[in-house]
């Protein structure tokens, strides 16, 4: 029995096409600039973004912590929302790297308001520790791949701009959006000041994500990478990974939302659920009735799929479905069978 693995789709695994590309890249080394298949692929990233420039990270976490490095100087705080990944799943790391602390903001499932950053942001007491960045995450992983309004988003650079504060974007899922909504991701990121995106989430790479910005910053964020031990050498075998992606892998993110849409109303007929609807590809759904998030998914491991307690401090009745490029419609239609069948069994 294949395994329908719908924990994150940090799972999704290289296609054929996506190997291929990756065993015929050109390499050089990436730390003397001599990569032509990295600068090829941060030249594309940036061009996707509109963007001067961009670099290629390891992981996302490192391009948010990078970019929080570059903004920031020790003592000040970062605005970020409370069920945010930069402030819940990277370990503290602005604390510790970048000797800053982070201003949280709650946010309406995750999504905070302009006036509220007003309010947050310090005023020029020299006693006062100040404000250094506003952080927003498109779309917000722990609220269900929700996606960031794109008027607010506007709203709340203008505030920051205006005191002088720069704003970076953990775009993580930054494509999810832009299919989604059909507007260009370009679109979704301008005015921000960097963008960090993740390649191997739902575009299927098997690592790295891009940090994208102002020649100045990229230039500053490359020194940055390199003294967190994230230099790389032949890594254009990687970078091709990305480049196949951003080439193959973005309009079928649509796929991707029309099975989540179909999961998410096949669990709504459950009953004892009462399920978020998706506006990408991530459902979150409560266990009203019924046994923990804990107790299910276990139950269903055992069944041969594969899904997550909530994570960012969310309920325990929660779990957390991502469909991905190794989801099929008929996982879909598999899995809303089998919750059904091992709630049923649950109540006996
Ligand atoms: C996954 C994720 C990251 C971090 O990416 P890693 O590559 O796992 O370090 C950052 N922000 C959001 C919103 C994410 O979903």
């Amino acid at each position: 029995m294949a395994v329908i693995d719908l924990r994150s789709d940090t799972v999704t695994l290289p296609t054929a096409g996506m190997r291929a590309a990756m065993a015929a890249a050109e390499v050089g080394d990436d730390v003397y600039g001599e990569d032509p298949t990295v600068r090829r692929l941060e030249e594309r990233a940036a061009e996707l973004m509109g963007t001067e420039a961009a670099l290629f990270v390891p992981s996302g976490t490192m391009g948010n912590q990078v970019a929080i490095a570059v903004h920031t100087r020790p003592g000040q705080e970062v605005i970020v929302e409370a069920y945010s990944h930069i402030y819940n799943v990277e370990m503290a790391t602005m604390a510790r790297f970048s000797g800053v602390q982070p201003r949280v903001l709650a946010g309406e499932r995750g999504v905070f308001t302009a006036e509220q950053v007003a309010a947050a942001i310090r005023p020029p007491l020299y006693y006062l520790a100040q404000t250094g960045l506003v952080c927003l995450e498109n779309t917000h992983n722990a609220m269900g791949g929700r996606i960031w309004p794109l008027s607010e988003a506007r709203a709340i650079l203008e505030v920051a701009h205006g005191r002088g504060l720069p704003v970076h974007l953990d775009g993580a899922r930054i494509f999810n959006a832009a299919v989604a909504l059909g507007i260009p991701a370009a679109e979704l990121v301008r005015g921000f000041d960097s963008v960090m995106f993740c390649l191997s989430k739902g575009l299927g790479c098997p690592v790295g994500s891009m940090l994208c910005g102002s020649r100045e910053f990229i230039a500053e964020a490359r020194r940055v990478r390199k003294a967190l031990g994230g230099g790389m050498r032949q890594v254009g075998i990687l970078a091709a990974a990305g480049l196949y992606a951003l080439n193959h892998h973005i309009d079928r993110l649509a796929e991707d939302h029309e099975n989540a849409r179909l999961l998410a109303q096949g669990l709504a007929q459950i009953d004892g659920l009462s399920v978020w609807p998706p506006e990408t590809n991530i459902v979150i759904f409560e266990i009203v009735r019924g046994p923990t998030a804990a107790e299910l998914c276990q139950r269903l491991k055992q069944r041969g799929v594969l899904a997550a307690p909530a994570g960012a401090g969310t309920s325990p009745r929660q779990i957390r479905m991502v469909t991905h490029l190794n989801v099929a419609r008929a996982d879909v239609l598999r899995t809303v069978d089998l919750v059904a069948e091992e709630l049923r069994a649950s109540r006996m």
